[in-house]
Formats: C-alpha cells, structure tokens, sequence
C-alpha cells in the first residue's frame, strides 16, 4: 500500500493555482532529495557508486542541479541533452551517453565532454572511431535477449532494438583491444517500471557472470558496471514501493560472492534510474473546465495528454485527488483533456467524489516521463514547471509556452499572396 498525499497543504495548493494558471506541473524537491539519499544510501557499501540520472525522464536543469547536488550525474541519449548536462556544469566522467541509432554529431559532442560513451551496437565502433576517435574509455550495452525474462513496459529482450549480442559483446571488447582501448564500462537495460526487487538483483548477477568470463577470455576488466535504470513506481495506491535497502542489499550479497569473491578487484556500480527518483515528486494540478453527461460521465480538464502522456500512451494508471473532497468516491468518470483524439483520457471509469467545474485536480506520480514527453499536436502548448523548495517555497522553473512559441518557427511574412 502507497497512500496518495500531496506535497504540501490544501491550501497552499490553491495560493499555487491562484497564482500559476493551471495546468501546471509542481514537484517536490524535498521529496526529490529524499529518494536520491535512499537509492545513495543503499549502496553506501559500494565505492565509486552513482546514479546517473535519466534526463529524458524530467530534463529540467533546476531538478538536475538538485541531484547534482546529491552526487547524481546525468544519463543522455542525445544532444540537447548532453547540451543541457553541459550548461548544469555536469563534469564529463558525471555524464553516461547511452544512446541508440546515434548520429554522429551526438558522439563528437560526447566525447568532446568527456562524457561516458555506452555503444549500442558492434557498428557503432568503426563508426565513431571515423567520427572522432575512439575515447581512452568504452562501454558496451549488452542485450541478453532469452537469457533475460521479459518486463512489461520494455517487452522481452529479444524483440527489444537495444545492445549487443552475447557472442557480439565478447567479439567488440576484443576489437576495442586491438584497436589499444584499455578501460571498458559493462551496462544492460532490461526494465522499466519494474516493481520487484529481485529483478535488479537478477541483473546484476548476469552483469557480474558476464564480466567475470569477459575476465577471463579476454583478461579485460571494468571501470563500472552499468545497471540501467527502470526500478519502477507505485503507480496504484494498492501496490507498494519497490524496498530499495532490499535491492542494494541482494547485489552487495551477489557482489561479494560473484566479484569479490572470485578474486576480482572492486568495481563501482552505477544505475541510470529516473523514474524512481522524481516520478512520485511530480503532481500534475489541472482544473476541471466542463461536466457532461451522454453514454458515460465525463470530466473535461483544462489539461490534456499533452501534459501527460502515459495514461493515452500505455493505458498507465495515474491516482487523481479531487482537492477538498476526500470523499466517498461515490460517482464513476472518464477524465478527459480538451484534444481531438479519444484516448485523450487521463482516467476511464474512474471512481471520485462528486466532481463540479472549478474543481482543482491533482494528478499524481507525473514527475517522471511527463511533462517531458509534451507535444504541440492539435495546438496544443505545454504548461509550467514549478518547484516546490524545501523552505515551502515555490519557484517556476520553466514558463508555460506561448501562441507565440507555437508558430515560431513559421515565417508567415513569406506567405504566397492569395490569387
Ligand atoms: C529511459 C531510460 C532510463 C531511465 O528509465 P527510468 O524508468 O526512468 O528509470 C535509463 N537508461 C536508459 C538507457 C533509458 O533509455
């Protein structure tokens, strides 16, 4: 069981909704700093750790200097985002450039900061060697396909587009070695939104075999092993939190019997998680703009799937909190944006209490793969960004856009004369 609360009082939520038109995006960085110290913490045990931060998940540079403040470092897979981990002041090695389908002035940009170079296919090696020269330091992404049970969201291994071959992993490390690459990173990525622990562990037990015959077929071994990112979130408030202490706890075990205790020296572990760390920081507060009644009842919010895309994207489940109705959640709703698409549904047939125009609504856990995953489709701008300090505080951190922004990049004074 996760309880739904809200980051800070009722009231104060309205003082926000007078002040910011809605809809908006709030997170909590007290909430934020507090799920960076839980993941750091458990792996204390384990020197060098680091969580690079998943900058698709919230690419805002307020949220990143936050975690960069907890030691985070950030998770790029393209240029405005290395851009962006640059203009933080993020250092190279507190940049990991996972990428895929890379274009080749996404590689330059990489190495020209220094930052981690994860490869996602054998071909990436020529090919980035013909761009820029291949960096003192390489890491491979390894797909295990069958080797790995499938996950929700990300599917089974094998049909994902992502990593390496086993036999290609072995193959590419030999061929960075003849091409006088010395220092090597090992990363997967098999989950997302993974709610049980074991899984982590599991990976981590396949990453650790895996670097150990690496070890001994090619007498190579690595500056950090990469665990990806995908420890998932309690979307529902039925399901509970992943037990973090556990997860940390089950690799220090596999660790020190797999590494350790093969005789392989210490290697720093790193994740790539972003969801975990500000999904359930984030609120999404929309204000009900119309009620109507025909085959089913609906809620017409001033927000729409460009605000959020999960629920019309994968049938995602976000809690809603109707602000001063606690209850009982006695009438069923469809709770719809305002766009011409029918899956524009933050909700389908959801139980709330009694819902009038002017209502404010809180959408939950959307401060992760939310407001970054905004769209203009259908004229449609996304919101603000506030932050919510830990003196109670609230900053904007990013404005809402404009009609303006909108057709910025239309010139209309070009615009054949009508015949
Ligand atoms: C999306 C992504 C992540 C982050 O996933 P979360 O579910 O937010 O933890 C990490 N690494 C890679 C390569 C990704 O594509």
């Amino acid at each position: 069981m996760t309880p739904k609360t809200l980051p800070c009082p009722e009231a104060q939520l309205r003082d926000i909704a007078a002040r910011w038109p809605t809809p908006f995006h709030l997170y909590d960085e007290k909430a934020i700093r507090a799920a960076a110290r839980r993941l750091r913490d458990a792996f204390a045990w384990n020197k060098g750790f680091r969580n690079f931060f998943a900058v698709k998940a919230a690419p805002n540079p307020y949220l990143m200097r936050i975690l960069q403040e907890e030691g985070f470092g950030a998770d790029c897979s393209s240029l405005p985002e290395l851009i962006l981990s640059e203009r933080v002041g993020l250092p190279g090695e507190a940049i990991m450039f996972t990428s895929n389908d890379t274009p080749a002035e996404e590689f330059a940009k990489a190495k020209a900061l220094g930052a981690n170079i994860n490869l996602d296919d054998i071909s990436h090696i020529p090919f980035l060697e013909a761009v820029c020269g291949l960096p003192e330091r390489v890491c491979l992404r390894y797909n295990p396909g069958p080797l790995k049970g499938g996950n929700a969201i990300i599917g089974k291994p094998e049909e994902a587009k992502y990593g390496l071959t086993r036999d290609q992993l072995f193959e590419a490390y030999a061929l960075l070695q003849a091409k006088g690459v010395r220092r090597f990173g090992l990363h997967t990525m098999v989950a997302s939104n993974e709610l049980n622990p074991q899984y982590f562990v599991d990976t981590a037990i396949l990453l650790f075999d895996l670097a150990a015959e690496l070890h001994d077929r090619l007498g190579i071994w690595f500056d950090f092993i990469n665990l990806g990112g995908g420890i998932g979130i309690p979307y529902r408030p039925e399901q509970d939190a992943v037990d973090i202490e556990a997860v940390g706890e089950g690799i220090r075990k596999a660790y020190a019997e797999r590494v350790t205790g093969r005789g392989l020296p210490d290697v720093p572990l790193c994740f790539e998680c972003g969801r975990c760390i500000t999904g359930p920081a984030g609120y999404l507060v929309s204000a009900v703009r119309h009620l109507k009644h025909t085959y089913r009842d609906y809620v017409g919010l001033d927000a729409c799937m460009a605000n959020l895309m999960r629920p019309a994207l994968y049938g995602a489940y976000h809690h809603i909190t109707v602000l001063g109705k606690p209850g009982p959640c006695d009438h069923v709703y469809d709770v719809t944006g305002s766009l011409c698409e029918n899956n524009d549904k933050f909700a389908i047939q959801r139980p709330l209490p009694e819902v009038v125009p002017g209502d404010l609504l809180v959408i939950h856990d959307a401060g992760a793969h939310g407001h970054a995953m905004g769209f203009n489709y259908n004229g449609k701008l996304r919101s603000a960004e506030l932050l919510l300090r830990e003196d109670g505080t609230v900053t904007q951190i990013r404005r809402a856009e404009t009609i303006d922004d909108y057709f910025a990049t239309l010139d209309f004074s070009a615009l054949p004369t009508f015949k």
